[in-house]
């Protein structure tokens, strides 16, 4: 996938192909490709002329002589192609411009995800995607909003900077080559960065995107028309891909490769060290899919953990939280805490209701959670966590397992379970989004064979991470 170096080599041999160039007629092959009126597209661009190219994080923007721009974003796949008219069009070609020269331009993308976009020089920089994108590391000179930003911010500091927000313009490979070249754990919480690292990831963001940017000069000069204009040379890299190989710095462990918020990541464990802060644990999965038996394992070896389950049944031993369910829901408890088999008949006929009641729970079991994590001295925190995705906490996290189940055997163990609950097991089961949000998993385990096979599967976790807490 194309980085920001990369799209920058890209706009710089792109410029002397379209600048001054007049827009005769323009093919659009796969409609998908524009956002917004294909027609208003069409309509604005023919006839005008390319003014400039300039570039914003991994967005080119194409300037027209009628004050309106072409967005593009490349994403995965995205290249362009020139040729002279009578040659044919690449094979993935989806919209094809034809200039005044003879010669024309196919924005080629094989998996279409890139993106065209009209929009106008007045608006585009509010345009949501480029509004919401933070300032390149070559235009930072203090760190200190970096900080400011981060104070609280419990999220690992690779996933930190891959969300362009705080910071645009490194993406999953330069993310793992500045953190390198920095020496900082990826799973670092960001609000645990000096100021003297965040100076160190600035500079070294700067160097090494230059450096790639540098690169690339060399594929402008062997550029010729009717090769692909994609830019891709990531050539110098000294971490990302090399998961295995011996460390080239400190040459004594070999490059890890683990999954920080759904992405590959490659370290290495000596260098780049994870100071202080423990390694924080996330337990997540379906109903009756093997979570507290999961959570147990972590518990017989000594490490501190924590049932989300357990939480909110000591919340519903408060008087305060019943009266407070009470009200919200309006049902009667009879008593000073909360009645499960009440509540639970009432979620069952009002399933509106759960969404009511989550909104009050959620917050109060987070806030436990935090108090836990900050509390624990143990070097792994485990907390299980039925409705992770569902109430946000995955930040909180530097690993998340999502042991998965089969739905056959999920039925068998929760027909095991007494009659009334299974009931409202599988009810709630329904709205359950751990299918959609597996991605994120750092470990994804199976528990569809027996518990011993599965202990044993939880157990080489547990080593693994023992490692990283090194
Ligand atoms: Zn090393």
């Amino acid at each position: 996938m194309p980085e920001l170096p990369e799209v920058e080599t890209v706009k710089n041999i792109l410029l002397p192909v379209v600048k001054g160039r007049k827009i005769i007629k323009i093919d659009v092959l796969r409609s998908s490709i524009i956002e917004g009126d294909i027609n208003e597209f069409v309509s604005n661009l023919q006839g005008e002329t390319f003014n400039d190219i300039t570039r914003i994080g991994k967005y080119m923007i194409f300037h027209l002589t009628n004050n309106k721009v072409m967005l593009s974003h490349l994403r995965m796949e995205g290249k362009y192609y020139e040729f002279i008219e009578n040659e044919e069009n690449s094979k993935y070609a989806r919209v094809v411009f034809h200039f005044d020269n003879g010669h024309k331009l196919c924005y080629d993308d094989s998996r279409t995800f890139g993106i065209l976009k009209l929009l106008s020089e007045e608006n585009y920089m509010q345009d949501e995607m480029i509004a919401k994108l933070g300032p390149e590391p070559f235009v930072i000179n203090d760190v200190s909003s970096l900080m400011k930003k981060t104070k609280k911010l419990r999220k690992p500091i690779k996933s930190t900077l891959l969300d362009q927000t705080l910071m645009t313009g490194l993406g999953n490979i330069y993310v793992d080559e500045v953190l390198f070249a920095c020496k900082i754990h990826p799973l670092t919480p960001a609000c645990l960065i000096s100021k003297k690292e965040w100076e160190a990831i600035v500079e070294n963001a700067k160097a090494i995107l230059n450096n790639a940017i540098q690169a690339g000069g060399s594929t402008i000069k062997s550029y010729h028309p009717g090769k692909d204009i994609d830019g891709n040379f990531q050539t110098r890299l000294k971490v990302y891909g090399k998961a295995g190989e011996m460390c080239a710095a400190c040459k004594s462990r070999e490059y890890r490769f683990i999954k920080v918020g759904g992405r590959g990541t490659t370290f290495c464990p000596n260098c780049q060290k994870k100071k202080g802060a423990p390694i924080t644990v996330a337990i997540t999965g379906k109903i009756a899919s093997g979570k507290s038996t999961a959570t147990e394992t972590f518990a017989l070896k000594g490490y501190d953990t924590l049932s989300s389950d357990k939480v909110v049944s000591e919340l519903y031993e408060r008087k305060d939280v019943a009266h407070k369910i009470e009200q919200l829901l309006g049902i009667e408890f009879h008593q000073d805490k909360v009645d499960k088999a009440i509540l639970r008949n009432h979620l069952l006929t009002h399933p509106k209701d759960k969404r009511k009641l989550e909104r009050f729970v959620h917050p109060l079991v987070a806030k436990e959670i935090i108090n836990f994590l900050d509390d624990s001295k143990s070097k792994i925190q485990v907390v299980e966590v039925p409705l992770l995705f569902e109430s946000k906490l995955d930040s909180l996290f530097d690993v998340i397992i999502v042991i998965d189940i089969s739905e056959e055997k999920q039925s068998e163990l929760i027909a095991a379970r007494d009659k009334d609950k299974a009931l409202y097991l599988k009810e709630i089961n329904k709205t359950n989004q751990i299918d959609k949000n597996k991605n994120k998993a750092s470990y994804l385990i199976s528990n569809n064979s027996n518990k011993n096979i599965f202990i044993k599967e939880i157990n080489k976790v547990i080593t693994e991470l023992e490692g990283l807490a090194d």
